[in-house]
């Protein structure tokens, strides 16, 4: 999909819609409701005197100067969204690497092009929708289930970026891996972050003997922080990626290491050498609505992320945000409740869409949100949410699977104007706790619902079937407006993400606050019962929202989690980024260099 095709100038909402549905498969646009049409220029897409320099911003600081290193040597948003990765899987292996998988949203200047990169793993070819019940059929304890070898989907994350390279790389594959073999090799700082983690882990029960090792000084004592941590197995796997590319993952002593980490107790896996070698990612068309007078495209299925994000936001356009503000009770009484009735679809009809018949334009569609929004009091909160029935969807049970917290989302702009949103995740700390090759592997299956029926009887989408990829929640976002690049955000979180991002477009486009202030912003969660950081917010504001009927789940609230990263351009062009203060990000400029 081109940005370009779009007529933004005097363009009502509808007939932009309506542009929009050319080469978006499945994808309508929301109803604007009371909303000014998008104005600007036609030609606006191709940014030749694109001036704003670079920028990344990603979940460690290592990460986000191995990004800025490869754009101050002329690289393109995604030969850096490489070295991120590679430098990400070494320092913030909690997270995300390259026995993960990803999914990557792409903005190319020059074209106007906005395309989307899946690297999602899939489940082995043994994988079966039984897989994660105890003998008596029972689901098996969640922590059970991660550490199994049945957890481990086929990673894809290094074959997607290799993909994304391919078509939009600028400098050589091989050395876009050195910072992170570099680092393997001299060792890096154990971070604060890193420590707590592992700690975390440790103290849930013992991990598998070669990543305790790993992990810690003598199986049991984490590493502290500050120690050096040194990971030559790390740095050969990269450099054989570095020679070989994705096939170093897919055949040979790394392939086989993998499978031979998968089929080890306890309840071993049925990862195979062909299923290694059969991955392949995919390039698909985002899903992509209007949102006011913005452009919004993120993610289609097998991730959740975009059309969720998208149901909120189509939701909230028939309410003026722009005149509740960031400290008022109706703005997140329309947060709260947009998002309930968005996570009561998406936990029902979304999953891989290549084994599901997922309702992408029914869940989508303007009079569809229209009557999702009608739902909404003013001043009460609604009893009870139930899942709609979009046009077009069939019966299904309602899927609570949530997904934990391994994942990482960075963000690139170029100095050629280029964008990369990627959010990139193992799925739990440290994925199963599996190693091979000095880097773990993912946990992703446990995304799949543990049972393929509801307590009804009715089938779930996000069942369990072999080649079949889990259902995500990951939400990178590129935003548009008047043919411009205007944002781009994503977070780590599980099922939180949506809410985490579709607070922060909010912050940002309808508040009228700074990425940082936008990021910043309490985290409020509601997926049927309200989860939200309470220590951020006026206690007036928690008491008020109550006293509407708002139930907030106890604790210390699941605002945590959040990993937002974001980059804005602001109207004079210069770039603006946010790093989630709740992790240890940075977020790095690289300035602009008139001689390239
Ligand atoms: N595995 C989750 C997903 O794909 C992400 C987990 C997380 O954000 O930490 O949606």
């Amino acid at each position: 999909m081109s940005i370009k095709s779009i007529n933004w100038r005097g363009a009502t909402c509808a007939v932009l819609a309506a542009a929009l549905l050319t080469g978006i498969a499945g994808c309508t646009p929301v109803a604007v409701q009371g909303s000014s049409p998008p104005a600007g220029p036609i030609e606006a897409a191709a940014e030749p005197n694109w001036t704003s320099g670079g920028m990344v911003a990603a979940a460690n600081p290592l990460a986000a100067e191995a990004g800025a290193e490869v754009l101050r040597a002329g690289g393109s948003a995604v030969d850096a969204a490489v070295a991120v990765q590679g430098v990400l899987s070494l320092v913030e292996p909690q997270s995300s690497g390259i026995g993960g998988g990803a999914f990557l949203v792409h903005y190319s200047a020059a074209t106007g092009d906005v395309i989307t990169y899946d690297g999602r793993e899939v489940a082995p070819r043994g994988a079966t929708a039984d897989m994660f019940l105890d003998a008596g059929g029972k689901p098996l304890r969640f922590f059970d289930a991660v550490r199994s070898g049945r957890s481990v989907g086929v990673p894809g994350a290094v074959a997607m970026l290799e993909l994304a390279h391919r078509e939009h790389g600028r400098l050589p594959w091989r050395q876009l891996w050195r910072p992170g073999i570099t680092l393997a090799e001299t060792g890096f700082a154990v971070s604060p972050r890193l420590h707590e983690m592992i700690t975390a882990v440790v103290a849930r029960g013992s991990l598998p003997a070669n990543s305790a090792a790993y992990l810690t000084l003598d199986g049991q004592t984490p590493r502290p922080v500050g120690s050096l941590l040194r990971n030559p197995d790390y740095a050969a796997t990269l450099r054989r990626i570095a020679v070989q590319g994705a096939k170093a993952l897919r055949e040979g002593p790394i392939a086989e290491e993998i499978v031979s980490a998968v089929r080890a107790d306890p309840m071993p896996g049925t990862l195979t050498l062909e299923d290694l070698r059969d991955y392949r990612p995919n390039r698909l068309e985002p899903v992509c609505s209007t949102y006011r007078v913005y452009l919004v495209c993120g993610m289609r299925p097998p991730s959740s992320g975009g059309v969720a994000v998208l149901s909120v936001l189509g939701i909230l356009s028939h309410v003026d945000m722009a005149a509740r503000g960031a400290t008022t009770v109706a703005g997140w009484h329309y947060l709260i409740e947009a998002q309930r009735l968005a996570y009561a679809d998406r936990d029902t009809y979304v999953a891989d869409d290549r084994y599901e018949a997922v309702p992408i334009a029914g869940l989508l569609d303007r009079d569809y949100l229209a009557s999702r929004a009608a739902l909404v009091s003013p001043d009460r909160a609604m009893q009870r949410v139930e899942p709609g029935r979009p046009p077009g969807a069939q019966l299904r049970g309602r899927d609570a699977t949530g997904g934990t917290t391994g994942t990482s989302h960075f963000v690139v702009v170029d100095g050629r104007g280029n964008v990369v949103s990627m959010t990139t995740t193992v799925e739990s700390l440290f994925g199963s706790q599996r190693m091979a090759g000095g880097f773990f592997l993912n946990n992703q299956l446990t995304d799949f619902s543990f049972t393929p029926f509801d307590d009804k009887g009715q089938p779930i989408a996000n069942a369990v079937a072999p080649g079949k990829k889990p259902r995500s929640s990951m939400s990178p976002t590129i935003v548009f407006r008047d043919g411009r690049f205007e944002l781009a955000v994503g977070s780590p979180g599980g099922h939180a993400i949506i809410g985490y991002v579709a607070k922060s477009i909010v912050g940002m486009l309808d508040w009228g606050l700074t990425p940082q202030a936008a990021v910043d912003l309490p985290n409020v969660i509601a997926r049927g019962l309200v989860v939200a950081e309470t220590a951020r917010m006026d206690p007036a504001l928690i008491e008020s929202l109550r006293a509407m009927g708002h139930e907030f789940r106890g604790g210390r609230s699941g605002g945590e989690a959040s990993g937002i990263h974001a980059v804005r351009r602001l109207s004079d062009g210069r770039l603006e980024g946010a790093a989630d203060s709740r992790r240890e990000g940075k977020v790095v400029a690289v300035p602009y260099d008139s001689t390239r």
